[in-house]
């Protein structure tokens, strides 16, 4: 049963071709809107357009790179071409970079990670809000982390960026608090997803510290952020504004002893 019913509307989400990006693509489709998935791989897209398709949606891959104005422009651009209008988007799209202290990270991944994961959200927003601005509404959602909440040792930059993320979301909702359109941000804790994959590894027992940390006693799904987005975007949220709302199965609630 879908909850709330997006019939009419058009979805955007950045990274969408994998992981909590392509599960909330999926989230969006069910709930009956149009949803235009991108990415920088156009084989996962293609699956990601297939899945969302093979659970009643409706929709299409844009390949764009969030780190480049011009791709970003674009990608709204095509989005208004194909569908009219952009009601929802879920600017999601990020790298973890590599690991490793402060003082030993490279400038060129400093600046990536930057570029990705804090700028590509901001890009993003640059190109979405005139869209909406149009039609005097919409909502954004942004992808931080619980990253954007605390520090983690070995991921300066990752973590700059997303408590970036939340600062910019903030002040991107007084921004536009009385036009209509809604911005906010999700922190998710640990998803497993090919990103946690790629850095951790694919097993249970290499992901075993991680759940360590989680007081729930497991990884979250890409599901259950999906959920939580959507909900954001929906009429539900109408009084959430430059909020981050955090789902990390109690993580940086605090210490849980025993
Ligand atoms: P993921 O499966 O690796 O997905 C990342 C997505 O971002 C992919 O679709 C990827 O596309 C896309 N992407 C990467 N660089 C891009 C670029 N420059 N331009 C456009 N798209 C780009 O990872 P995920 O775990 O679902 O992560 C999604 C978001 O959640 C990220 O912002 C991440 O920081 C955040 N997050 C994840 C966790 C977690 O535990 N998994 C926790 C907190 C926050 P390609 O595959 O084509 O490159």
């Amino acid at each position: 049963m879908n909850v709330h019913d997006m019939s009419g509307k058009v979805a955007l989400v950045t990274g969408g071709s994998t992981g909590i990006g392509r599960a909330t693509a999926i989230a969006f489709g069910r709930a009956g809107a149009r949803v235009v998935v991108t990415g920088l791989n156009p084989e996962d897209g293609k699956t990601a357009v297939a899945e969302l398709e093979e659970s009643g949606g409706e929709g299409f891959f844009i390949a764009a790179d969030v780190s480049d104005a011009t791709q970003v422009e674009d990608m709204v651009r095509q989005t208004i071409d194909a569908y009219g209008r952009l009601d929802y988007a879920f600017n999601n799209a990020g790298i973890s970079g590599p690991m490793g202290p402060s003082a030993d990270y490279e400038p060129e991944d400093w600046r990536r990670v930057i570029d990705v994961n804090l700028t590509g959200v901001w890009l993003s927003m640059k190109y979405e809000i005139p869209e909406m601005l149009r039609q005097e509404s919409g909502v954004i959602v942004n992808c931080s982390s619980v990253l954007g909440h605390v520090g983690f040792a070995g991921s300066s930059a990752y973590v700059a960026a997303k408590h970036g993320v939340l600062g910019l979301t903030k002040s991107a909702a007084l921004d536009y608090a009385t036009s209509g359109i809604r911005i906010t941000a999700v922190c998710p804790g640990f998803i497993r997803t090919p990103m946690i994959e790629g850095a951790i590894g694919d097993d249970d027992e290499a992901l075993a510290p991680l759940v360590g940390l989680e007081p729930i006693g497991r990884l979250g799904t890409p599901e259950e952020i999906a959920n939580l987005v959507v909900w954001l975007c929906s009429d539900d949220a109408s009084f959430v504004i430059g909020s981050s709302v955090v789902a990390d199965g109690g993580w940086i609630a605090g210490y849980r002893l025993g």
